[in-house]
């Protein structure tokens, strides 16, 4: 059996059991929808990795047992790929995650890789390059991440939404995006399922997919040969300050000494950040998405709608919608998995914590859908998921350190972008931390915005 295993505390510590996977994937669903729709649409049913001892050892020789250069606090895509980039820049971080990795946002998501959605400036900018970091990461990480590049349609039904298409696709043309307009004719030349009746698309061939579970856990996988320690199911009840600087992160098991710690807690960061004296203006911004059975690969691209983008960008929309499926959050993103089931969502709304899905959201998201593409109709639903996006009250990422605690970082506020802006997130960091230059102007994604 092909077991994997992290050390711990001189402990076996088991993260994931190739062995016992299906029973594994069958509690996974029975504790988190979430979970299980992402293993199984995303095959991963065979995909499991093997720690390398290597790397492990020489962290705990350096760092000792109680000791790390940095303490990463979350084990999502963000979390992992700041492990990451700090491992393979020399250092030997502590990754802790209270979970098992990958186990919070990071696997109640699409993988879409998906410039076109996001907003022109520096959250474009930083896409574009985590895109290129993307290409090569299957070949850097040792695993296939199953990044494709197929392109994607960002469907319009309305002129209301084409004039707001009008003014994104320009910013993103000024920004050296390639997207273009393209009519019915065309559109169904690229997806033949669409509708007749849907006018008009923004396309761009920049756009991709990912499997999220598997580049978080390639992640912490490469970062624990390259000389990471990686401790699951350990969260982390407080940050000891001393001086106005950090000095070490509590566990159950005790403390871990250490300068510099990075708060990438995703929508738990504000708990994290309350151990620091550091609030954190973010907030779970939840989503469904239904899940249909498998069939015959006849979707090509990444697909979303104009509704989508407009929802995104700004959450009053919502309110003042009058159709029904607006006014619910709705908005239309589909693609299909490797195994053939349709990923179709989503809705934007704010619940606090809560994970239960709605009847009526799942119902509308089926109805929406079905506007563009018809024959969606034909195909059972078999289930659901619900996963909470890390919403900033800015709508901005926080990617910086935190000014007033010396040696504090925090990454998140990625709300339904984590996916396709982890490599460059967690690089990001990490030259914060190693006080490197960093391939982008920071200033508008820094936490001191809010201490204005
Ligand atoms: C429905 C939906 C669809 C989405 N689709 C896309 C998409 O197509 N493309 C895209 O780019 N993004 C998408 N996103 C957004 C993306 O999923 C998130 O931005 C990303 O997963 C956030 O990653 P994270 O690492 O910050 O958070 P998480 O994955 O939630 O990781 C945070 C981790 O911190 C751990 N933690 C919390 N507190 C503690 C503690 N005290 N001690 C130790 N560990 C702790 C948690 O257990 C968790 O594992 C989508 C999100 C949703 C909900």
């Amino acid at each position: 059996m092909d077991n994997l295993f992290v050390e711990k505390s001189g402990k076996r510590d088991r993260i994931f059991d190739v062995g016992g996977r299906q029973a594994a994937q069958q509690e996974a669903f029975n504790q988190n929808k979430a979970k299980a729709l992402c293993m199984s649409a995303k095959g991963m049913q065979g995909a499991f990795f093997s720690f390398s001892a290597a790397g492990s050892d020489c962290s705990k020789e350096e760092a000792g047992m109680n000791k790390a250069d940095a303490v990463v606090i979350g084990g999502g895509i963000i979390g992992c790929s700041t492990a990451y980039y700090l491992a393979r820049a020399g250092l030997h971080p502590v990754l802790l995650e209270k979970n098992g990795i990958g186990e919070g946002t990071s696997s109640a998501c699409d993988g879409f890789i998906m410039l076109q959605t996001k907003k022109p400036g520096l959250p474009l900018r930083m896409a574009m390059s985590s895109a290129k970091l993307y290409e090569g990461l299957t070949e850097e990480l040792g695993y296939d991440i199953q990044y494709r590049r197929p392109g994607g349609l960002v469907l319009i039904e309305t002129e209301e939404m084409k004039k707001i298409m009008e003014g994104v696709v320009k910013e993103q043309i000024r920004e050296g995006m390639e997207v273009e307009f393209i009519n019915n004719d065309r559109i169904r030349a690229l997806e033949p399922l669409v509708s007749k009746d849907i006018p008009a698309a923004v396309y761009s061939e920049l756009d991709g997919d990912v499997s999220p579970i598997y580049t978080t856990r390639a992640f912490a996988k490469k970062a624990a040969e390259l000389g990471a320690e990686i401790k699951t199911h350990t969260p982390v009840r407080g940050v000891h300050i001393e001086d106005g600087a950090v000095a070490g992160v509590l566990t159950d098991e005790g403390e871990i000494r250490t300068d510099i710690v990075v708060n990438a807690a995703g929508v738990w960061s504000p708990m994290v950040g309350e151990m620091m004296g550091t609030p954190i203006p973010v907030r779970p911004r939840r989503g469904h998405i239904v899940v249909s059975e498998a069939v015959a690969r006849v979707l090509q691209h990444e697909i979303t709608d104009a509704r989508y983008i407009a929802i995104k960008h700004d959450p009053s929309l919502v309110e003042r919608a009058k159709d029904p499926t607006f006014h619910l959050g709705i908005s239309l993103s589909m693609e299909q998995t490797e195994n053939g089931n349709f990923l179709i969502g989503s809705a934007r709304e704010f619940a606090g914590y809560n994970t239960d899905a709605r009847f009526d959201i799942l119902k509308g998201i089926c109805e929406y859908s079905t506007r563009f593409f018809p024959a969606l109709r034909n195909l059972n639903m078999i289930r659901c998921f619900v996963g909470m996006r890390p919403y900033c009250e800015d709508g901005s990422p926080i990617i910086s350190p935190i000014s007033t605690v010396k040696g504090a970082y925090i990454a998140t506020g990625t709300e339904g972008d984590g996916i396709a802006l982890a490599p460059i997130t967690g690089r990001t960091i990490s030259e914060m931390i190693l006080h490197r230059e960093t391939e982008f102007d920071m200033t508008p994604f820094s936490y001191d915005r809010f201490l204005k």
